[in-house]
């Protein structure tokens, strides 16, 4: 039953448990009702049948009853309550553990507002149904079992009468389940779409505007709008009109047993005391399912919104144990990757990057320079072939000890909206203020800082937006600085340094790759001419392995962007 829960609403654990625990009282709730019911009508049939002694006794069993039933109500809330609430937050913290594991490759076939959104609104749906509808409505199924066949023993045609309606009014519903899901769902990938929508319109702000996108962006958007609202009146008057149709049929109930039971009594088939008991049964489970069609109705679209969940929480984390590396080597045989299946970027890349050795990745733009760097640091898993760090297959390697032994400077880097200082803290954080204010110096942060209003203290804006691409790449050097990681990686970092600086970040490079593994990409080929190694890569394959002098000798590719490099540094506007 637990594992059924788990799977059917994608729920923890104690999630399942909860909801098992919230169906169970809330059957009790239901069924708190059905003893009163049965000693007013034994009282009603003894006064009828004249016999009456004592009513002091019916009395206290309906007191009795009365504060059982108050027991259960309260006991019914909480629960429902107290274990969803719980759950939510659970749910919350299972997906982002997952989300934490996950490979890079996820997020770059996800889009990040969809994801935010299944964190948030998805969870809180999930949340909503359970504290009203899930629990509610498997307790009142169990219920509603027992109380037919209660009735059916008791007096077979009266308790037909009860259910027969309700059973047809429930076939109805099942049998247009299925549509009502389909446009749930339609309408529900509609409002992604415009999330997304909205969101890019926010990031691109700066382009839709230089390119006077904005008319037609703002037309696009409408449009969309205007299809997400003519949808979502389909999809309620696709959900209102079998809803309303089943809970009206489920109050016919009451009606036919009413009709029915007369005439069973007038023909004597049946007592006024059943008639009554039944007549009351009716209103109450006719009333009582047709205020659960509308909890139904929220479970039918919760359908699109678990399915999310379980795509999160179901894609394969990436694995591996804490391991303590001693050596640093890097070593890629036959190494393939792609990013989807369709296309491989990486064919069958060998080499071996020595420690306290400069490995250089050249190659043509697209030809898997930084898809190489990124398998490295294991952003994404590769495909087939062997990489080893130190020997050790790189998938045996947990995520976290890897990365404690490598320090990436990217082309692109991003910030966090906090201090200068504590986004170059984020190299080690434990590092004292003073450590970091050294780190800061030799990667030449030093001019940065005195620009800024507060220095070390200056909020930096959220992604650095106060600092040039220059300036946050040299405060992700002081990072690498800090870090003082064995194995470095510089994704082209000459390309936003301004000149100015650049001779300064050079030498303070040269301090920071002393007796490391260090793999660099860099488009200027003079900034590698001293490589220990250059490898080059053209279509996802190397081309050639060997130095500059020999690379001269043996690859065309590098002759031409040693040729090409040349020409743009002569280049002039
Ligand atoms: P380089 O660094 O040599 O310019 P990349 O490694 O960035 O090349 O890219 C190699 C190929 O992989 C290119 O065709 C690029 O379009 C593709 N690519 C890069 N990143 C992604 C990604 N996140 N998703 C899909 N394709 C990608």
């Amino acid at each position: 039953m637990i594992n059924f829960f788990k799977n059917r609403f994608q729920l923890t654990t104690t999630g399942a448990k909860g909801l098992c625990k919230s169906s169970i009282t809330a059957f009790f709730y239901y069924f708190s009702f059905v003893p009163p019911l049965i000693i007013v009508l034994s009282f009603t049939s003894i006064i009828l049948s004249g016999e009456i002694t004592n009513a002091g006794i019916f009395i206290k069993w309906l007191i009795i009853s009365a504060f059982i039933m108050y027991i259960l109500t309260n006991i019914d809330y909480k629960i429902k309550y107290n274990e969803t609430y719980k759950e939510a937050a659970n749910l919350r913290i299972d997906i982002a553990n997952n989300l934490k594991e996950l490979p890079l490759s996820y997020f770059s076939k996800h889009d990040i507002s969809d994801l935010a959104q299944t964190i948030m609104a998805d969870v809180s749906a999930i949340e909503h149904a359970l504290a009203h509808a899930v629990g509610s409505c498997i307790g009142f199924s169990m219920y509603f079992l027992l109380v037919t066949i209660m009735m059916l023993i008791s007096d077979f045609k009266l308790g037909l009468c009860v259910i027969s309606p309700i059973i047809l009014s429930i076939i109805i519903l099942f049998l247009t389940k299925k549509r009502q899901i389909r446009i749930r769902l339609i309408h529900y990938d509609k409002l992604r779409e415009l999330s997304e929508d909205f969101q890019s319109a926010i990031e691109l702000t700066q382009e839709i505007r230089s390119y006077g996108l904005k008319d037609k962006i703002k037309k696009e958007i409408k449009e969309n709008l205007i299809e997400s609202e003519s949808l979502q009146w389909r999809s309620e008057i696709e959900q209102v009109i079998p809803l309303s149709l089943a809970a009206y049929i489920a109050q016919v109930s009451l009606g036919i047993t009413i009709f029915f039971g007369i005439k069973l009594f007038i023909t004597g088939e049946t007592t006024l005391l059943y008639l009554i008991g039944f007549t009351i049964a009716a209103a109450k489970m006719s009333g009582g399912i047709a205020s659960l069609y509308e909890y139904l109705g929220e479970i039918f679209y919760l359908d699109a919104r678990i399915k999310r969940i379980g795509e999160i929480r179901n894609t394969k984390v990436q694995k591996g144990k804490e391991i303590k590396l001693d050596n640093f080597d890097i070593e890629l045989k036959n190494v393939e990757f792609g990013y989807n299946e369709e296309s491989k970027v990486i064919d069958g890349v060998s080499f071996k990057a020595k420690q306290n050795e400069v490995t250089a990745l050249v190659g043509p733009s697209g030809c898997g320079k930084t898809t190489i760097l990124r398998l490295i640091s294991r952003l994404y898993d590769y495909d087939k072939g062997l990489l080893t760090i130190g020997g050790i297959d790189i998938k045996d390697i947990d995520t976290e000890s890897l990365f404690d032994n490598i320090s990436i400077v990217f082309q692109n880097v991003d910030l966090f909206n906090t201090t200068i200082l504590e986004n170059i803290r984020i190299g080690d954080i434990n590092a004292t203020d003073e450590e970091v204010k050294k780190a800061a110096q030799l990667a030449g942060c030093d001019d940065i800082i005195k620009k800024l209003p507060d220095g070390y203290d200056t909020m930096i804006g959220e992604n650095g937006m106060r600092l040039s691409g220059g300036e946050r790449q040299r405060i992700s050097i002081a990072r690498a600085f800090l870090k003082n990681a064995d194995i470095i990686i510089l994704d082209e970092i000459a390309a936003s340094i301004d000149v100015e600086n650049e001779r300064k970040i050079q030498e303070s490079l040269n301090r920071l790759i002393k007796d490391k593994t260090v793999i660099i990409i860099s488009h200027r080929l003079k900034s590698i001419e001293n490589a220990d190694q250059i490898v080059v890569l053209n279509n996802g394959k190397v081309d050639a392995v060997g130095n500059n002098k020999e690379l001269i000798e043996k690859s065309d590719i590098y002759r031409m962007m040693v040729l090409k490099s040349n020409l743009t540094e002569e280049f002039k506007y």
